[in-house]
């Protein structure tokens, strides 16, 4: 099969012929027809986050169709549409994973990191972690609802019953969340790169009823902020947006340090919280809401090969909505 594969943290994904991944015990195999591309994956590759597998083939906003099954997997059939998201397993057994909070397990397995992921022609997947897909989505757009819209849709969960929502960073996960918060009857602030009017126009063709950039003040205090930018700094902004009460959440996997910041700023029972992976949970829900509202994916298509395009147009800012690798062979 065709795959991306990162040999080494910091160098360029190698497009390589690899035999394809045997299913193991509850696995089904997939053939992959689209694996969105994550802000995380770029991590990965930059080699930000630790220990990833060896000869890994990053991805994990993967939609397949199952084509093998392997020992003991029952639960879905051949030719079914499959997503795997992030989580891709989880050890059940311990404190987080018994009270509802796998997304915390010391030993999950992560897909596209410590497992190999979607940027191939074939993946296997634990069948536990995968989803069925709502039907009004294609391909393409329904990848991205697997990571940008599930950790997007924790977030603004953990947000709280926020009214007025600051979003921080307008990629994937944003344009998906605003959609939700503007069906939920919240108003969206839109905060983009200083001088990125493109970004702007963008955020409020997707719900927000204001747009501007991270360095100005919103126009209303605002009840919660998500932090989807990969960026220390917009921490201290962020809370001096918030009212008396007020959670920022910071939704990535990786960002850089936090400056200091007065505690003047967290003062009035101001909250800074993280958001973590997923549980099967929340995937479940928010994909059974998804096409209720519709949320509708912005998209970029690029071929397998050009992988590694996708990321740098990713890193730039350049890609509005999410960029897809469209894979079907
Ligand atoms: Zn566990
Ligand atoms: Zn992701």
């Amino acid at each position: 099969m065709r795959a991306m594969v990162l040999e080494r943290p910091g160098d360029a994904l190698r497009a390589l012929d690899l035999a394809p991944p045997v299913p193991g015990p509850r696995q089904v195999l997939l053939q992959v027809r689209a694996c969105a591309v994550c802000r995380t994956d770029l991590h990965v590759v930059d080699g930000d986050l630790p220990d990833p597998k060896t000869r890994l083939i990053p991805g994990h906003e993967i939609v397949g169709r199952v084509v093998g099954l392997g020992p003991g997997a029952g639960r879905f059939e051949k030719g079914d549409r499959l997503g795997v998201p992030w989580l891709g397993g989880s050890c059940g057994a311990c404190p987080f994973c018994r009270s509802r909070r796998e997304n915390l397990c010391d030993d999950a397995l992560f897909t596209g990191y410590r497992i190999d992921g979607g940027y191939a022609e074939y993946a296997a997947a634990d069948e536990r972690f995968c989803f069925r897909l709502p039907e009004e989505y294609d391909d393409a757009r329904a990848a991205p609802l697997l990571c940008a819209g599930l950790i997007g849709y924790r977030s603004l969960v953990a947000a709280g019953d926020a009214r007025r929502l600051g979003l921080y960073g307008f990629g994937a996960a944003a344009h998906i969340v605003a959609q939700v918060a503007r069906y939920q009857g919240r108003r969206v602030f839109a905060f983009t790169r200083p001088g990125d009017e493109q970004g702007g126009r963008f955020a409020r063709d997707h719900g927000a009823t204001w747009a501007g950039d991270s360095t100005q003040a919103p126009p209303e205090p605002l009840d919660a902020a998500i932090i989807f930018a990969p960026v220390g700094a917009l921490v201290p902004i962020a809370l001096r947006a918030v009212a008396k009460g007020g959670t920022v959440v910071c939704a990535g996997i990786h960002m850089s340090d936090i400056p200091a910041l007065p505690y003047a700023l967290l003062w009035g029972e101001r909250v800074v919280r993280s958001v973590a992976n997923l549980t099967r949970r929340d995937g479940e829900e928010f994909l059974a809401l998804a096409p209720r509202i519709p949320v509708r994916t912005e998209i970029r298509s690029y071929p397998l090969e050009r992988a590694n395009e996708a990321l740098e147009a990713l890193r730039r800012g350049e890609v509005r909505g999410a960029a897809v690798l469209s894979i079907s062979g």
